[in-house]
């Protein structure tokens, strides 16, 4: 079978995706670039993380066509493709519907800097507007809409968070689930204040140096 490491990886996150809470059954997706064949894993479609294994990863090239697999891949793949394009230096992208961070997705809101935490996406989480999940207008508008962040909402449906890597890209949407929750909890209570611009860029800057550089398990944001 082809990309062992990267099939592997799929099946490790999904389960970690349920455990964290960042998901259930089989919502959300996760793929993976291989920048030696540029080929990518992505999952399949429909089968719940406890149910998937490494044989039930389905790789397909750039345009979507499937190399090697049983199964439909994930819905939505389209999406998965058109943030490779858009994005060369990413290999991973996570699809989560988290609760919070699908909340303030709901209220058609982007995530403000209420926390210098942002910085995992950005000095925002942008939104796309709402389209039919799996469509081809959805992959479009992901691909319109993500620009330089590492995070973006989907209206009425949920986040979606890239990475250098696929540990990276799960950093991202954990972080951001926990911004969602807090921004949803502050304004529950009160009027947030926000993060002003310039310490925004500044958390960013001192972000690309946090933490140990040399360990990806410890990586900050891009
Ligand atoms: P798949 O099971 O097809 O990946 O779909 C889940 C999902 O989150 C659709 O947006
Ligand atoms: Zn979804």
């Amino acid at each position: 079978m082809k990309l062992m490491a990267a099939r592997q990886q799929i099946v490790d996150y999904g389960l970690k995706m349920l455990t964290s809470g960042l998901t259930t059954g089989s919502g959300g997706n996760l793929s993976i670039l291989d920048a030696e064949s540029d080929l990518i894993a992505i999952g399949p479609s429909g089968i719940d993380y406890t149910d998937v294994s490494v044989d039930d990863v389905v790789i397909v090239d750039r345009q979507g066509d499937i190399v090697e697999g049983k199964w439909k891949p994930s819905s939505e793949l389209s999406f998965h493709l058109a943030l490779y394009r858009q994005r060369p230096e990413i290999t991973a992208v996570v699809h989560t519907h988290s609760v919070y961070a699908t909340t303030i997705a709901c209220l058609n809101w982007e995530i403000p800097a209420v926390h210098y935490l942002v910085a995992f996406s950005g000095d925002k989480v942008p939104l796309a507007p709402y389209a039919t999940f799996g469509s081809e207008e959805l992959a479009t508008s992901v691909g319109d809409h993500i620009g330089t962040y590492n995070a973006l909402l989907l209206a009425n449906h949920g986040l979606v968070a890239i990475g250098a890597d696929m540990n990276s890209a799960f950093n991202v949407a954990e972080e951001i689930e926990l911004v969602a929750r807090i921004y949803y909890q502050a304004k529950s209570i009160g009027k947030p204040v926000l993060v002003e611009a310039d310490e925004m860029k500044r958390v960013g800057e001192k972000f690309a140096s946090y933490g140990q550089q040399d360990d990806a398990s410890s990586s900050g944001p891009q």
